[in-house]
């Protein structure tokens, strides 16, 4: 279907997922620190191909319970393409629960309330995010094209349509100096939008991005650990589950909010006192990211 393959990126709450590519790249594209889909253009290659790719995976799995469509930003499409191929992957998938998609503030900001109502009618489930920060400064310093307001209303507008919102940001994102403001920041813009899920992610700089060719200086493992730390102490979430779980983070965590915040704050404070952690530098980054 698409002229250039490149690397198929997922969230990983869509590992068991029934994975269907009907669009390519992220249209953005623009963001600092991401190498994720650098040299890609964004394309889309119009309905009838997107329905002979459902097709083509309806043929070979047809009991699929959980679609994932990929690829960065498919809420970016009209609503009524949208609308077309979730009728095709309902009216296919006879055991159909859930699709999920990442969509971009944007992307979910160009709907109505009534289009966001519709698409969940069709079992639109799980909406991924990148939040990143909910420092204005530090959206604008990496070039994200949305700011935290508007972050903050796609966010609250998706779950009262019944949407989840899953909501990736990224510690280390400000540096040094802004860490803390971040990490406070990032905290209010997440009490305000409350997702149901969230996953923290360290920023690990790869040599793809204008981030990394900037010079950008990567916090250290004690003052990324801080800053979490910090983040998670100021979180007021009344239901979300929490993971920190990707190969970039220090230390794997995993909880719901609220009752397993004194014990990731525990966890947190352990690390901190241990002595452990590289206070000069990011300490061993992962093979890949
Ligand atoms: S972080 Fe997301 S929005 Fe930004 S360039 Fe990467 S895929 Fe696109």
């Amino acid at each position: 279907m698409f002229g250039k393959t490149h690397t198929l990126y997922r969230p990983p709450g869509e590992a068991d997922s029934l994975i269907i590519r009907v669009a390519d790249g992220c249209p953005w594209n623009g963001c600092t620190f991401c190498g994720m889909y650098k040299g890609v253009k964004y394309h889309f290659q119009g309905l009838e191909n997107a329905e002979r790719e459902i097709s083509k995976h309806w043929k070979m799995w047809p009991d699929a319970r959980r679609i994932f469509l990929a690829d960065g930003d498919v809420m970016h499409l009209d609503f009524q393409t949208l609308e077309t191929m979730l009728l095709s992957l309902n009216e296919k998938f006879s055991r159909l629960a859930r699709v999920g998609i990442y969509a971009n503030g944007t992307s979910i900001l160009a709907k109505t309330d009534d289009e966001l109502q519709r698409l969940k009618e069709l079992k639109l489930n799980t909406l991924y995010m990148g939040l990143e920060s909910g420092d204005n400064e530090t959206l604008k310093t990496v070039n994200k094209r949305e700011t935290a307001e508007q972050m903050i209303e796609a966010g609250q507008r998706a779950q009262a349509a019944g949407l989840r919102m899953s909501v990736m940001i990224l510690t280390g994102l400000a540096g040094e100096r802004r860490s803390t403001l971040h990490a406070h920041a990032t905290a209010d813009v997440l009490n305000k939008m409350q997702p149901r899920l969230l996953s923290a992610l360290r920023l690990v700089t790869t040599p793809n991005t204008p981030l990394y060719k900037s010079g950008f200086k990567m916090v250290t493992e004690f003052q990324a650990v801080k800053e979490l730390r910090e983040q998670i102490a100021n979180l007021e979430l009344d239901s979300t589950v929490f993971r920190s779980d990707h190969s970039s983070n220090i230390i794997p965590l995993e909880g719901r909010f609220p009752k397993d915040k004194p014990r990731l704050l525990a966890q947190l404070d352990d690390l901190l006192a241990s002595g452990q952690l590289d206070t000069n530098s990011p300490g061993r980054l992962p093979w890949s990211l």
